[in-house]
């Protein structure tokens, strides 16, 4: 097996168009697992450790631009604020050893409807930045990224180059289920953002559908009630009845399965409960906020 190692972006776009059959390795935390068990045998490995640009994050207009080899570690010490919601996920990744080599980029390569970083990245509107040596750039909204169980929008010649996320202008949670706290693949996931700047409800769903996604019906539903109670201004408290029937539309909008993990009633049920308690205490967040 050939070990590829470039030293900056270009070269990487450039194995990458020379070497199809080379498969990209960020932290290796989920590319290792797959070699080892021996689920793919690669001519070569693209090793893109050694990129530096790929490890860098900035911010611009409001946004984070996190580049694809920014670890899990980085993100919770350093991005908690601008970015709560992917913090949040970001500190229930694995054990200390996965969140320091584990990465958002590989996370989104590996699109599994169970990664943790998904949720948090719909919830915010985040934006997928790909790029080929022949074609350049293109962005690629979190919503459209993720096509099927495993498999994500990238073309053949693409490596991921960084994720943007708009930095939060209001409260983010994530809530995850596992069969123990930690060390564990989520039965179900979710992630709420409130964006009080354009009165908006942002959601995304983990491990119960065949990819991430969000409940875009509950965001509307939640985001008018809101407008329709004038609680966007006057920030009074979130009615019990509606986190409740938001939490309703949140499980509606999962297709779940039945799988070792859990079945698909109970993922529907976590959904809910979940949906409820997080926008509740995101909503409590804002008050306190005001
Ligand atoms: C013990 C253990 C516990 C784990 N716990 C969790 C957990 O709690 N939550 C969770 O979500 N995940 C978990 N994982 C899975 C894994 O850690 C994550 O998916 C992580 O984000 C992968 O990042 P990485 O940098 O290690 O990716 P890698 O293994 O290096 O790569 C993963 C995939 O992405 C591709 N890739 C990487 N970078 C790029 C790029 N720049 N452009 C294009 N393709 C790219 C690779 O080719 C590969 O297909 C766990 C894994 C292990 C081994």
């Amino acid at each position: 097996m050939d070990f590829l190692q470039p030293r900056s972006w270009a070269d990487a776009l450039a194995v990458r168009a020379e070497r199809p059959d080379a498969v990209p390795i960020a932290g290796g935390t989920d590319v290792m697992v797959d070699l080892n068990f021996d689920r793919r045998r690669p001519g070569a490995l693209l090793d893109l450790g050694r990129v530096p640009e790929l490890r860098e994050w900035s911010t611009e207009d409001g946004w984070v631009r996190l580049g694809a080899g920014v670890s899990y570690a980085r993100i919770i010490d350093g991005l908690a604020t601008r970015l709560p919601g992917l913090a949040m996920a970001s500190r229930t990744v694995g054990s200390p050893q996965i969140r320091m080599r584990g990465t958002v980029g590989g996370n989104l390569g590996s699109a599994s409807p169970a990664g943790d970083a998904h949720p948090p990245l719909l919830a915010a509107g985040a934006v997928v930045e790909a790029e080929s040596a022949a074609r350049g750039a293109r962005r690629i909204p979190a919503t459209e990224f993720y096509t099927g169980v495993k498999r994500n929008a990238l073309e053949p010649d693409e490596l991921i180059a960084a994720v943007l996320v708009p930095a939060a202008s209001g409260p983010q949670q994530f809530c995850k289920v596992g069969t123990r706290n930690a060390m564990v693949i989520a039965v179900s996931a979710f992630a709420c953002a409130l964006h009080p700047d354009r009165r908006a409800v942002g959601t995304g769903i983990g491990s119960a559908a065949p990819t991430p996604r969000r409940a875009a019906e509950a965001e509307e539903f939640l985001a008018g009630e809101l407008d329709a109670a004038g609680l966007w201004n006057s920030r009074g408290e979130l009615p019990e009845s509606l986190a409740r029937a938001f939490g309703e539309r949140v499980a509606a909008a999962a297709s779940p399965i039945d799988d070792v993990r859990g079945s698909a009633a109970y993922r529907r049920h976590s959904l809910a409960v979940m949906a409820r308690r997080a926008v509740t205490w995101a909503w409590n967040d804002l008050r306190k906020a005001a």
